[in-house]
């Protein structure tokens, strides 16, 4: 049975990076039906805090990855590590180590001094057992260290194949620290021990770690599980991705309006792909694909391009209620719900997301699209505003097609239009000025869907009373008057 673990450390929100190793964990056991096992690593706890463990799985829910056992919160174990430690200490495995930090430093300078290389010289292990007893009797305080036996340790990663060190280049390390606290290498394996995990599937910076993570399970006489380390994102810079490169927290992928599925799919694509990379698979075909050994050695290189790119053709490619079901609470959140829109209004409102949403990458752009049609406010853009208000002929020429718009008795795409190009005509202006000019009236911005779409979807006595919004909108631009009153207008408008 495949039990795997994803090990964070609540000293932060989620990042991507480690997102990546949660969701792979996660893969892994779904395929092959096993078991994920959550561990919240919180053993520094001066650094760690419960609400970032709860932010954490927060967003771990919002990718869908859930977990089977847990949470296991390191830091209400700390006497099963103290024992552990202890049970090396007897088994001449460990030893205790009564070296104080400056002690340490000052031999390590002194090695260094004469161009040595320094680990730690074991001068706690030679102390003659009577003086070791006086000083435990005493109540010096003592850590514990691993005992590095000789040899050689290798392994054979998942991912990057054969890997061994020589163990003379390892450290007698620290497994319990003289506060009684555990270091990471004891804590780790005790837990993964305990736990029974087949597969330790986490970043490769922790490559360098596994040598003596595997000494300590030989030590404790516990199966070794197997390794995969994943390699190191990187951002589009190829420096190792980090704050420098924007905001990686996972949740604030969240916030930006991405989807759930699109997100896992990104993530996921980073080092392994279930197939062609031009598609937006499911969670099911995810599963059902994924294999350890597809995953891809190089580094894999942050693309928000790609993200987005997944992200706007899942918008477009998913079932219309669904998106709907993932638009109310975003547009909860912006007091533009209501129930009527999945009922009274269900076929105005499927045919308005289903107008807006190719133009969408984020939900957050299609809230934005879809709000003027349901708020009575527009906010206007300056820019549009700038662009495409200012024309002097304005205000003469909307009360003319406003008073056209009156007399249609259907307020649909091809009666808008037909009116609106004949009244162009007859004032001997561009049509174009009047669209312009009507998508900014109705909407606040320059862009948007077929302006005749529009105007039907908006209803003929909303699009009434924004055609009278010219002050209004114009208004947004402080220097207007300004503008007007020196006559500049006309250049302005040309720009
Ligand atoms: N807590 C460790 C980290 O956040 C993970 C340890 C592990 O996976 O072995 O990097």
């Amino acid at each position: 049975m495949v039990r795997v673990r994803f090990a964070p450390s609540p000293t932060g929100h989620l990042h991507v990076g480690a997102l990546r190793t949660a969701l792979f964990n996660w893969l892994f056991a779904r395929h092959h039906q096993g078991v994920f096992v959550l561990r919240i690593e919180d053993t520094d706890v001066a650094r760690s805090s419960e609400e970032m463990s709860q932010s954490i799985m927060e967003a771990l829910r919002w990718v869908g990855l859930d977990w089977d056992e847990g949470p296991i919160y390191q830091s209400q174990r700390f006497d099963i590590y103290r024992k552990a430690a202890r049970s090396l200490v007897e088994k001449g495995l460990a030893y205790y180590c009564f070296c104080t930090p400056e002690e340490i430093e000052k031999r390590r300078q002194e090695t260094q001094a004469k161009g040595g290389h320094w680990k730690y010289d074991r001068h706690c292990l030679n102390l003659p057992e009577s003086q070791k007893k006086e000083l435990l009797e005493k109540g010096v305080p003592a850590a514990i260290r691993f005992l590095v036996p000789e040899g050689v340790t290798g392994f054979e990663d998942l991912v990057h194949g054969h890997i061994s060190v020589e163990n003379k280049n390892l450290e007698d390390f620290v497994l319990l620290r003289s506060d009684g606290f555990p270091t990471y290498h004891l804590s780790v394996v005790v837990d993964d021990i305990e736990t029974k995990i087949t597969h330790v599937i986490r970043g490769d910076d922790h490559i360098s770690n596994t040598p003596k993570q595997i000494l300590l399970y030989r030590a404790f006489e516990a199966p070794v599980p197997q390794f995969a380390h994943l390699p190191l994102i990187l951002g589009p810079d190829r420096k190792k991705l980090s704050k420098r490169h924007g905001d990686t927290s996972v949740l604030n992928f969240r916030d930006k309006g991405y989807l759930p599925l699109a997100f896992f799919n990104f993530m996921a694509q980073l080092s392994w792909s279930p197939g062609p990379e031009d598609k937006v698979y499911s969670i099911e075909e995810m599963v059902r694909e994924f294999s350890l050994d597809r995953i891809s050695k190089g580094s894999p290189v942050f693309d928000l391009a790609k993200l987005e790119w997944l992200n706007s053709k899942l918008i477009n490619e998913m079932p219309l209620s669904e998106l709907i079901e993932q638009l109310r609470p975003w547009l909860e959140k912006e007091g533009l719900w209501s129930e009527e829109l999945i009922k009274e209004k269900k076929i105005w409102f499927e045919h308005l997301v289903e107008l807006v949403r190719s133009r969408s990458r984020t939900l957050v752009d299609l809230v934005e699209m879809i709000a003027p049609f349901i708020s009575d406010k527009v906010k206007y853009d300056p820019e549009a505003v700038k662009k495409h208000l200012l024309d002097p002929k304005l205000g003469q020429l909307l009360p003319k097609l406003k008073e056209d718009f009156i007399q249609l008795v259907q307020f649909t795409a091809q009666e808008t239009e037909k009116v609106l190009r004949e009244r162009a005509e007859k004032e001997g202006v561009k049509a174009a000025l009047l669209i312009h000019s009507l998508r900014v009236l109705l909407l606040g911005k320059a862009v948007s869907p077929g302006i005749f779409e529009v105007l039907e979807l908006m209803g003929k006595e909303k699009t009434l009373a924004r055609m009278d919004n010219l002050p209004e909108a114009r208004k947004t631009l402080e220097f207007i008057k300004d503008i007007e009153k020196s006559g500049e207008v006309k250049d302005e408008q040309q720009k």
